[in-house]
This record gives C-alpha cells, sequence and structure tokens, in this order.
C-alpha cells in the first residue's frame, strides 16, 4: 500500500464538489485497501492512543459549521484486532486502547470522499501533543510493516494551517509568505529533505506564520517518517483553500 496525506480543509468537504475532493475521490477509487489507519489534526492529546471501538462514533468536533455537516455520520467500522497490532508495532511507546474516540472531521471529511460506502474498516491513531516533531516522525516509521498487510496509512491536517491570518488578514501580514513557505516544502519534498521539513521550527518566519501551532503539520511528518527510499512523492493535489488565505491544501502520496 502507497502511504498519503491529505490536505483536509474545511467539514464541508465531506459534501464534495470541489477540485480537492475530486481528487481525493479519484484516489480512493483506485486503491481498496484492507483497513485505513488514520492520522488526524484534530485528535492531538497527551500520549498516544488508538481507537479500538467495533463501531466508532462521528465526532462534530467543531463549531462553526451548520447545514449538513453539522449531522454528517460516517459508519465505517473500526477493528480492535489492528487498534492492537498498532499497539504493538509501537511498543514500548505505551499506547491507549480507546473504545470512546470517534472518527474526526479530519478523519471523516477525507473518508467520505475516498470510500462513500464506508465500507473498509477504519482505526484513528492520535497525536501526542507533548512530544516533539521528531516522535511523530520516527513513530510512524514503526508502522511501515502495516502497508504489506494491506493498511491505508493515511495522514489528515495541513501543512499551511493559519486560521487567524485566514479569518482576518494582518496589517503588518508580510507579502508573499504563504507562496515562499509552499514552495520551499515543495523544493524540500521533492529532494527528500526530511531533516528540514522535521526541524520547520528552524525555518524561518515564513515556517512559523504557515505552522502556528504543530497539529495539522504532524501527520504530513507521520506520512514522510514512512517514506521508503526509493518512493518518490506523488502528488495528488495541490492549491489554496478555496475562498480563505492561510491554508494549504497539498495532498500527496508515496509508492
Ligand atoms: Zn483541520
Amino acid at each position: 500500500m502507497p502511504v498519503v496525506f491529505f490536505g483536509h480543509g474545511s467539514p464541508q468537504n465531506a459534501l464534495g464538489g470541489n477540485r480537492y475532493t475530486d481528487a481525493w475521490s479519484a484516489f480512493g477509487a483506485q486503491l481498496r485497501p484492507r483497513a485505513v489507519l488514520m492520522i488526524s489534526a484534530h485528535w492531538y492529546v497527551a500520549g498516544t492512543r488508538v481507537t479500538a471501538s467495533a463501531r466508532p462514533r462521528t465526532n462534530h468536533d467543531f463549531v462553526s459549521f451548520k447545514g449538513p455537516v453539522s449531522s454528517f455520520e460516517y459508519p465505517a467500522p473500526g477493528e480492535v484486532a489492528l487498534a492492537r497490532r498498532v499497539r504493538d508495532l509501537l511498543a514500548p511507546v505505551p499506547v491507549a486502547l480507546d473504545e470512546r474516540w470517534g472518527y474526526d472531521h479530519g478523519a471523516w471529511n477525507v473518508l467520505a470522499n475516498l470510500y462513500p460506502q464506508a465500507d473498509v474498516p477504519v482505526i484513528e491513531l492520535s497525536l501526542d501533543r507533548t512530544q516533539p516533531p521528531r516522535f511523530h516522525y520516527e513513530l510512524a516509521a514503526r508502522l511501515a510493516p502495516l502497508r504489506d498487510e494491506g493498511v491505508l496509512i493515511v495522514g489528515s491536517g495541513n501543512v499551511i494551517h493559519n486560521q487567524e491570518i485566514g479569518r482576518n488578514p494582518w496589517p503588518d501580514e508580510p507579502d508573499g509568505w504563504e507562496r515562499r513557505f509552499h514552495e520551499d516544502l515543495r523544493r524540500r519534498l521533492d529532494n527528500g529533505d526530511h531533516a528540514g521539513l522535521v526541524a520547520y521550527e528552524k525555518l524561518g518566519p515564513d515556517a512559523q506564520l504557515a505552522i502556528p501551532t504543530p497539529d495539522h503539520y504532524l501527520p504530513f511528518l507521520s506520512i514522510l517518517g514512512l517514506q521508503r527510499s526509493d518512493e518518490k512523492p506523488a502528488i495528488v493535489v495541490d492549491g489554496e483553500g478555496t475562498g480563505i488565505d492561510g491554508l494549504g491544501m497539498l495532498s500527496v502520496a508515496m509508492g
């Protein structure tokens, strides 16, 4: 199985109808995994946890979106045996089997386009907010055996995610930071500069504006951690958010 990172944007993307969701749908249509392991920006907690219920609920973990997405259901089954397998692969890092967390909107807005029938089992792995970026890059690498077992490992976040600027542009916002950071990131991705991308906090002021908090960027590092040395990144879709500043919608697959 390849590994893939999706720039997920708004919960409204669950309903499809734009060039990003069209690209996600096309990606899902040509790939039929046995299960999906989802690493989403929106499960950002103290500790490493994995969903372990047979029927995970659909979380509506946002307040600013009304209408159909506020009652959207993604009824894919979980897979407790796979959750245990993940726990074993990540040992000795302690992994809690979590029977309460369901699919958050970073998971279901992508999955609803990849597998609209919700007939592929899904488990989610949390991001540990107490750990540095390198931890997430290295931890994900230990999930590599799952790729040979038919499990599609998915990261869901946004490589540029500055909601403050997106909603209310700053008077002193420097010109061109988003374009510069995007070009720098794409160049490092093409060159396989994982060290530079992991140490993003040292990439300067443009990176600080693009990644004001780690949550939406860390799933990208998880997918980089799973990229094999003989695999080239394949862009699924790229661009800025529809009508929103401060959002990078890069989606990229490896393998
Ligand atoms: Zn998000």
